[in-house]
């Protein structure tokens, strides 16, 4: 019988995608997938540090494996990422929960198999977590969710240092992978069927990729030099057989004039961008040592609807940070109001342990962040539904991922801006549908960019019907 594998991942897409290469190494030591984590011979929990929630759920599902691994020993339970950088986590799992086999962190991935073999052949207790990054390891496998879209890691780790983040300490500095390596990756999942990509970095617009000694040809950039994120991405745009490109997550310090003209130009770049402006008042900017202020906020999102008039943009907002007033507060509404975002992801400041703002005075009342959470998601929800109303009757390219969830007659994709679409597809009266079924017919669009006419336009969520062709 065949012995399976789970992975519960935390946290955010870099996480996803260091999943995929996990479970590719599992999947190439002949280990199948599982759906049930508890009832997997290999459980790996990919845990998430940025916010406390994710620590707590964490925890939670850990304590759900106890029972399965004391029933049968010979499960062996993992646990890898960012909390695993932070030796305060290491100590709580070592003094609590002594049955976990393997932790490592997010430095030394690439060395799963040899601990995984060593815990699964010689019934070692292992923890080796790397306090220092190497040199981005190339060639691992994954496994892909969707054979049509995947996650492209550009680079890896921060230099920014923003006061409530702990991802710098977790990942590390900057490290860009060469350029020729990020291309043929995409040009090997182009032939395979991928249809689109999102490139991914805690920061791509910082994107240094240094071309190897032969240089970088096909940017025509010499030995040692460096290329850009603009040059990746007009490089990326020629690439046969990727229709679309996206990329996350971007400073908006350096969203450099280059790369405001590519939304312009490419052909195949999305018209949507997420620009993170954590905060509207230029006193708690300084504070979370963003190194910019609104004006030069607002200036960039004038640039790029200059140069792409319907380009989406989102973004991520913290409520409550420590020393936050109510007049800081209402700087983050009015730049709300001015931007007029599609989606924005809003948070409560939690202290993450480790970071500046920990130490700062003024911690802001639970109550009070919560009262501000809620008034600011009236104004982001009121514009959003505005704004999604702008779709009604629209016909809209959309790649279909694959059946909705809540109901199988129904098939779900997402649009250029990112927007998630449910819809139904029907064949045109008295044409011959080509195929055996509806079900068939609908199966058969799973992977492909359809034109679909949206009906129903709510705040978050649209709702479409297709013609089949
Ligand atoms: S840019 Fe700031 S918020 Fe983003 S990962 Fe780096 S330190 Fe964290």
């Amino acid at each position: 019988m065949s012995r399976t594998y789970h992975i519960v991942t935390f946290g955010c897409q870099m996480n996803e995608r260091d999943s995929e290469t996990i479970a590719g190494m599992l999947e190439e030591m002949g280990y199948e997938y599982c759906p049930d984590f508890k009832a997997a011979d290999v459980c790996v929990l990919n845990t998430c540090s940025v916010r406390e929630h994710a620590d707590k759920r964490f925890f939670g599902v850990l304590g759900q494996l106890k029972n399965p691994h004391e029933q049968d020993p010979g499960r062996i339970v993992c646990v890898c990422g960012c909390m695993m950088q932070q030796q305060v986590h290491i100590d709580t799992l070592k003094a609590k929960y002594p049955w976990v086999d393997i932790v490592f962190g997010t430095h030394n991935i690439a060395d799963f198999p040899r601990m995984f073999r060593n815990a699964a052949e010689e019934h070692q207790k292992i923890t080796e977590v790397w306090k220092d990054a190497g040199p981005i390891a190339e060639g691992l496998p994954a496994k892909r969710e969707y054979p049509f879209k995947a996650f492209v890691s550009i680079m890896q780790g921060c230099n920014n240092f923003c006061t409530y983040c702990i991802v710098p300490y977790t990942r590390g500095r900057e490290r860009s992978r060469a350029p020729e390596a990020v291309l043929a990756e995409i040009e090997g999942l182009a032939a395979s069927g991928c249809r689109e990509i999102m490139l991914l970095g805690q920061n791509v617009n910082s994107y240094a990729g240094v071309c190897g000694e032969d240089g970088c040809d096909r940017f025509g950039i010499a030995p040692g030099q460096k290329v850009t994120f603009p040059q990746l991405l007009r490089r990326i745009d020629c690439i046969d057989g990727i229709e679309r490109v996206r990329f996350m997550t971007s400073h908006p310090k350096d969203l450099s004039d280059d790369l405001v003209q590519c939304f312009a130009d490419l052909k195949h770049l999305c018209k949507q961008i997420h620009l993170p402006v954590q905060a509207g008042s230029d006193r708690v900017l300084k504070e979370m040592n963003r190194h910019y202020d609104s004006a030069h906020y607002l200036e960039l999102i004038r640039k790029l609807r200059a140069a792409c008039p319907e380009i989406a943009i989102s973004t991520d907002i913290i409520v409550g940070f420590p020393g936050e007033t109510e007049e800081d507060f209402q700087a983050t509404v009015d730049l709300v109001e001015k931007v007029r975002y599609d989606s924005a992801f809003t948070f409560i400041y939690s202290v993450r342990k480790g970071t500046p703002a920990e130490k700062m005075p003024d911690q802001v009342p639970e109550e009070i962040k919560h009262q501000r959470f809620d008034r600011l998601l009236e104004v982001i929800h009121r514009i959003q539904e505005e704004k999604s109303a702008e779709y009604q009757d629209a016909v809209l390219p959309v790649l279909v991922e694959g059946f909705s969830k809540t109901d199988p007659n129904v098939l779900t994709g997402r649009t250029e801006s990112n927007k998630t679409v449910d819809f139904t597809v029907r064949a045109p009266e008295g044409a011959e549908a080509g195929c055996n079924s509806a079900a068939a017919c609908a199966e058969a669009l799973i992977g492909q960019i359809i034109p679909v006419k949206i009906v129903k336009a709510q705040t978050f969520s649209l709702y479409g019907e297709a013609e089949l062709q």
